[in-house]
């Protein structure tokens, strides 16, 4: 467990994940995907007082298969990760499938193992007040278009998961893709001193435009192939060309492929979109002078 401030902690195995101490408990944000660590990361969370809340950023795998053993009073997310829930782990046989596909060890930590959904959701915005602090939690769709960031006012500290990926690969296979330009602009104006990413370590604002050059990077590539006359599917077979830096990967494997493909076919779609949003396809009919 790192210390980041004097009430912020947090850990980067995978995801990165951390929690805001006060006098009157604890709110965690993410947690660890593996369950060797996350029964010792609810340890350390109990070493500080009791887990009041349980912030779920996105609902994607990494970010939610903690919450069965972090035990929190109450689980938080939006009402889009909610309704997302099932889509990146289907049920618990799945889910423990997964994670010994990572160590088959962990079979007698599996033993009992729920998928927990959150318990409170809301759309745009809520706060928490708790032991004199103040906690926004923010709808910003970006990575995820359910995402939300936790930002610990008094801390001066954002929880921004993976709207910022520091070191990582931008992944877009979930992505509210010009949605993200957006809230990196609304987290880039924060008045915090630190951002806790979803991968990497706790970084600063100037993260921001590198993170820009990173999602640029990737849908100008996307974009390139599309205009040269390639289809969805012939554009998602170049998932090489598309991704020419290969940074730091996180061991998925095919799923890694699938996932980024996944991704293209976002991006691919999206360019149909303004940034600025789209009509919906709902325009009034021309009403008959009568
Ligand atoms: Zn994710």
């Amino acid at each position: 467990m790192e210390q980041l401030t004097k009430d912020i902690f947090y850990e980067n195995t995978y995801p990165t994940y951390g929690f805001a101490v006060t006098s009157e408990g604890v709110i965690a944000v993410d947690g660890p995907m593996k369950p060797n660590d996350a029964v010792k990361w609810r340890e350390a969370i109990e070493s500080k007082g009791p887990l009041r809340y349980h912030v779920n950023t996105e609902h994607h795998q990494d970010h939610i298969a903690a919450n069965w053993y972090m035990k929190a009073g109450t689980i938080i997310s939006s009402e889009v990760t909610f309704a997302d829930f099932y889509k990146s782990l289907a049920n618990e046989e799945e889910a423990k499938e997964r994670m010994l596909k990572y160590d088959p060890d962990w079979t007698p930590l599996l033993a009992g193992y729920e998928l927990r959904p959150p318990d409170l959701t809301f759309k745009e915005r809520m706060t928490i007040r708790l032991g004199g602090k103040t906690f926004h939690l923010i709808y910003a769709p970006g990575h995820t278009r359910g995402q939300i960031v936790v930002h610990a006012v008094d801390d001066r500290v954002a929880f921004v998961a993976d709207n910022l990926t520091p070191a990582y690969n931008v992944a877009f296979h979930s992505a509210d893709v010009w949605g993200w330009f957006q809230t990196l602009g609304m987290l880039e104006a924060l008045d915090v001193d630190w951002y806790v990413p979803g991968h990497g370590d706790p970084c600063r604002k100037d993260e921001f435009p590198h993170q820009r050059e990173k999602m640029s990077e990737v849908i100008a590539n996307v974009k390139a192939l599309k205009d040269s006359g390639l289809s969805r599917e012939e554009t998602q077979d170049r998932v090489d060309e598309v991704y020419q830096t290969d940074l730091n990967s996180p061991k998925l494997g095919d799923r890694l492929d699938m996932l980024r493909r996944g991704g293209i076919g976002n991006i691919y779609d999206d360019l149909e979109e303004h940034p600025s949003g789209g009509l919906n396809n709902r325009t009034d009919p021309i009403w008959p002078n009568v």
